[in-house]
């Protein structure tokens, strides 16, 4: 499958890995947009949003428990971070490999753009 997460997973591309269990990988992401801005993405590949079952639900919950050890270890928890995941390409996703931006280190400003 022609997926760059799955690749990145694979370690066909290169990527600075910040954490990997079973379930996901986070790593930085390669634009960013806040002084710490991760990508948490579950090694099963799932297009969007849109396709996920309820059998993924504990998947989630753990991307999001993830996230929070995330912040807690960039020490960006008490402050305020941003999880965010984007579902097609009208709300901007341009990898179809789901996955959840933490975003940190700024003051953030609602809504987003
Ligand atoms: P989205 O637009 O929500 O699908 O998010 C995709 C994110 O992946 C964007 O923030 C990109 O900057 C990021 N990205 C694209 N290619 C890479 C890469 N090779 N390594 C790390 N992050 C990437
Ligand atoms: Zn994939």
């Amino acid at each position: 499958m022609d997926c760059l997460f799955c690749k990145i997973i694979k370690g066909e591309i290169p990527a600075k890995l910040i954490y990997r269990d079973d379930y996901v990988v986070a790593f930085d992401d390669i634009n960013p947009q806040a002084p710490h801005h991760k990508l948490i993405v579950p090694l099963k590949h799932i297009d969007t949003l849109n396709a996920l079952h309820i059998e993924d639900n504990e998947l989630i919950g753990h991307m999001m428990q993830t996230a929070k050890m995330l912040a807690k270890n960039l020490n960006i928890d008490e402050e305020g971070y941003r999880v965010v995941m984007n579902c097609n390409a009208g709300a901007g996703q341009t990898v179809f490999h789901i996955h959840l931006h933490l975003l940190g280190g700024r003051q953030m400003i609602w809504p987003p753009g």
